[in-house]
């Protein structure tokens, strides 16, 4: 996100030196820039233009409160034990520590017949997913939850996956885009969804905060079989999950090891979104067209272009993963869902149509008729707050604004405020 802070100025002038090298062609097509670098952009053109307005941030999804004591603890010893002859160690496994890799499984896979081996440790979801579009190569074509994280889509269109950008549907030419909007429960209309190779779903959604049910997870399991397809399951938000009938994981529903690789990460559990964990399970039983194990691939990926997660990121994370670390990290989750709750019942008491924020950190809030752009712009203007608008995340979130819950209490208090003074009354 601090990319955006560089200026890259792309328009060669007759002056420039320029390497014999050819761009890229598939960078090309994204569109202007990423979604958060934008609005970090029009944010700073604001508080130029308003230098004395305290901006409040609920637009990038990023956490605010300090990382659990335990875990920090462990950090802490974990950092200060490799200033020492005795404590110090160098690479580690490729595949993360054998520990923690045991202690992820108990923690999240016990009940659904995971095995540690199949777990493997990095420096984040976003990352993992770059690594899997690397090891599935160019040839796929993908599906994807509209609206959905960007990175699905951006990176699938780097890869060279897809087509152009089409400025009048304002999609990619050939991804498959699962519309999920309220009229279809946010669970998208199988029986309309072309076969893909890659199907990427991600439940508690971002940005709509909706989770899918076991019955409809096991719809989409059953979807993915019967095509041949593997489902990339992006489980981030997880352990934001407080209703029992929607999964915390794709391999709770049977079938899905011979159909699904799970990506989740310790960023919005334990606020590891700077110190970088993560891990993607990739079940033995999960098998190409010819027969052979998509685990010795991705082990093959892992092992040439990622060098294992850092020590001390990991002696974070086996922290976590202990008794004390998973209540830790618990109330911290319960503390962002206050957060969700008090943005959700703010924008409801106001008549606005809210959606999320029940099983997820995110509140999508529907403007119906309305640019998602046009609705960010005004908010910032009337609140000094930034949202995200739903656009940025595809076409089926136009109309809409992302608010998240990670922010201080006060920052949401004051937050609420400002949104009822400015819209309250309007309704
Ligand atoms: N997946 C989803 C759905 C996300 O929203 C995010 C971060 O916002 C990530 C993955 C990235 O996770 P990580 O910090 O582990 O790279």
């Amino acid at each position: 996100r601090r990319q955006a802070h560089i200026c890259c100025s792309s328009v060669a002038t007759a002056e420039q030196v320029r390497t014999g090298l050819k761009r890229n062609e598939n960078i090309g097509k994204l569109q202007a820039g990423y979604l958060f670098p934008e609005i970090a952009r029009r944010r700073r053109a604001h508080q130029d233009k308003h230098p004395d307005a305290k901006v409040i941030s609920l637009g990038i999804g990023d956490t605010t409160e300090p990382i659990p004591k335990l875990i920090a603890d462990a950090m802490q010893k974990a950092a200060a034990g490799l200033g020492t002859l005795a404590g110090y160690s160098g690479y580690g496994a490729e595949q993360g520590r054998g520990e923690l890799r045991e202690g992820i499984c108990n923690a999240f896979y016990s009940s659904c017949g995971r095995k540690p081996h199949e777990i493997f440790v990095s420096d984040g979801s976003k990352c993992d997913i770059g690594r899997l579009q690397m090891m599935f190569g160019c040839e796929q074509r993908v599906a994807v939850q509209d609206p959905s994280y960007p990175v699905y889509v951006d990176s699938s269109v780097i890869m060279g996956m897809t087509g152009n950008y089409n400025a009048s549907t304002t999609s990619f030419d050939n991804i498959e885009y699962m519309v999920c909007q309220p009229d279809n429960d946010f669970f998208p209309d199988l029986s309309k969804v072309a076969p893909t190779d890659l199907i990427f779903f991600c439940s508690p959604n971002n940005p709509t905060g909706a989770a899918a049910t076991r019955q409809q997870l096991t719809e989409l399991v059953a979807f993915a079989k019967k095509n041949g397809s593997i489902i990339v399951y992006d489980a981030a938000y997880a352990l934001y999950i407080s209703d029992d009938n929607c999964p915390k994981s794709i391999f709770e529903i049977p079938g899905a090891e011979e159909c699904a690789i799970e990506t989740c990460s310790f960023s919005k559990y334990a606020g590891f979104t700077g110190v970088r964990l993560g891990w993607t399970v990739v079940p033995e039983q999960l098998r190409y067209a010819d027969g052979s194990p998509v685990i010795a691939d991705f082990n093959r990926i892992m092992t040439t272009v990622f060098n294992g997660a850092s020590i001390v990121a990991q002696a974070g994370g086996l922290a976590c993963v202990q008794p004390e670390g998973l209540a830790e990290m618990q109330q911290l989750v319960h503390f962002y869902k206050e957060n969700a709750d008090i943005l959700r019942q703010t924008f409801l008491d106001m008549g606005f149509k809210v959606y999320g924020g029940k099983n997820a950190p995110y509140v999508w809030v529907g403007f119906p008729g309305k640019p998602s752009w046009d609705v960010f712009a005004d908010i910032l203007e009337k609140c000094n707050i930034v949202t995200t608008p739903g656009s940025g995340f595809g076409p089926a979130g136009e109309g809409f604004v992302r608010a998240s819950a990670f922010g201080h209490r006060k920052d949401i208090l004051e937050a609420v405020e400002r949104f009822k003074k400015a819209y309250g009354k309007q309704r």
